[in-house]
Parts: C-alpha cells; sequence; structure tokens
C-alpha cells in the first residue's frame, strides 16, 4: 500500500507496517458514520480500500525538499500538523503550491522519481511525534491503542488527498473558540479530516472488543474521538464532490 522513503526511521517504519497490518485484522462492521468516508459501511476490506487509494508515499521528517526546486509560498506545511511533528500531507501542499504557480513539481521519493500530479500521489510526511506524543494507556508504541490512534492520523491525513477547485485538499478552518481558537485546526468540511478520524475512532471501540484494548485505552480513544469531533465549526459544510483534482 505504501512506498516509505529511507528518511523514514526504522522503528518508525517497523511500527508504521505493522499499524497497516493490524487494519489486516480487523473484524468489525457498523454503518455509523460510514457517509463521512463517502462508504455504505465501515470495515476491514472498505476502509483499507479507502486508504489504498490516498496512500502512496511515507518521508520521515529529515526528507528534504531542498534540490527538487520546489517553492511552497505561502503554503505552509504546519497547517495540516498538530503543533509537534506528528504527520502531514506533504504532497497536498506541494501540489498546491505547485498548481498555484503553474509548475508540476516533481520529488524524488524513495528512489523514484514522482510527479506531484495530484494530492491523490498521497505523500505522507512523519515525525516523532506521531509515536512519542500522542499516547494512550500502556505506554508502548506497539500498544493497541496507540497503534489505532496512530491510524486515525492516517485517515485524518488521507483525507487531505480529496476535494477539488478551492477545496483541493479539503483544508482546515481557523477554530472560533476553545483552546484552539484562531488555530487552523478545525474542520470546515462536516465530512473533512477530522470527522474521519472520529467516525474511525468511534468504530474503535467495536474494533477494541477483538483485539482486548484496556479500560484506559477504551478511554484514551474517546477522548481522542470526543476531541476529534470538537473541531467541527459551527458553519461547517457537508462537501458532496470530494473528487480529487490534478493536473490534466
Ligand atoms: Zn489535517
Amino acid at each position: 500500500m505504501m512506498n516509505l522513503d529511507g528518511s523514514v526511521p526504522a522503528d518508525q517504519a517497523e511500527l508504521l507496517g505493522e499499524d497497516i497490518k493490524l487494519m489486516e485484522q480487523f473484524s468489525f462492521n457498523t454503518t455509523t458514520d460510514a457517509n463521512i468516508f463517502g462508504l455504505s459501511s465501515l470495515n476491514r476490506d472498505s476502509l483499507i480500500g479507502w486508504l489504498s487509494v490516498r496512500l502512496g508515499f511515507i518521508v520521515g521528517e529529515n526528507y528534504q525538499l531542498a534540490g527538487s526546486s520546489v517553492s511552497l509560498g505561502s503554503q505552509k506545511p504546519a497547517i495540516f500538523a498538530d503543533g509537534i511533528t506528528n504527520m502531514d500531507n506533504l504532497g497536498a501542499v506541494v501540489y498546491i503550491a505547485g498548481r498555484d504557480s503553474g509548475k508540476l513539481y516533481t520529488l524524488s521519493i524513495a528512489g523514484q522519481m514522482v510527479p506531484i500530479k495530484s494530492p491523490r500521489v498521497g505523500l505522507f510526511r512523519i515525525g516523532e511525534g506521531l509515536f512519542n506524543y500522542k499516547k494512550i494507556g500502556r505506554t508502548a508504541p506497539s500498544a493497541i491503542g496507540n497503534r489505532l490512534l496512530r491510524l486515525s492520523t492516517l485517515l485524518h491525513e488521507a483525507r487531505h488527498d480529496d476535494g477539488n477547485g478551492s477545496n483541493t485538499g479539503m483544508l482546515h478552518g481557523t477554530c472560533t473558540s476553545g483552546s484552539l481558537k484562531g488555530e487552523s485546526a478545525c474542520d470546515k468540511y462536516s465530512n473533512g479530516p477530522y470527522m474521519i478520524a472520529s467516525a474511525f475512532l468511534k468504530a474503535c471501540q467495536q474494533i477494541c472488543d477483538k483485539q482486548g484494548c484496556t479500560s484506559e485505552e477504551r478511554e484514551g480513544l474517546k477522548a481522542y474521538q470526543a476531541d476529534a469531533l470538537s473541531r467541527l465549526l459551527p458553519n461547517a459544510t457537508w462537501l458532496s464532490d470530494t473528487r480529487p483534482e490534478g493536473f490534466k
């Protein structure tokens, strides 16, 4: 499903590979919030299918854009991040910067020259924060709760592959209240990235039934679900055309 660049540290690559394998063991089915994904139900096969068309490449936080002649202009990768380098959708950032300056950028990733023709190239950047900052319950990064939390972030970033025109990347809106007021960390689409994470984290209670989560892990997942849901802006709208755009 994904090509890992050499800039991803070995320990992070291993954890991430096992996170994906965990999805292959999912045994649950729900229709709750499946429409947020544009799916009729959420289960192992539908989630893997949804993610696999959106996840292409993963690079590490030390990945160098330098030498690729990419100018991000006003596009700040941080608009996708959570403060600490966690994960961002670098492909969407590079695509938008290229489109707005009339250039097709090509990046060297995992030994390939990859033209960033659409956010659907699925280029995500991960950082240490993904493994050491976001944690719930049992603290080992390999514990089930932490794995599910990372998968919720991966699904969030995958949503930034979607949308077209002024909706490209389904970018965040500015939070209007609470501790995140003024930050670009809320959803202006009611089927946006945080809502994707919220829907998955809800389903995690069912996934936990089979995977043996501790009660602390269940509560932690609930807390992150509530946080994700709280990112919905009061004037959010449903984006019905989520098709991705790209260079023709
Ligand atoms: Zn985001």
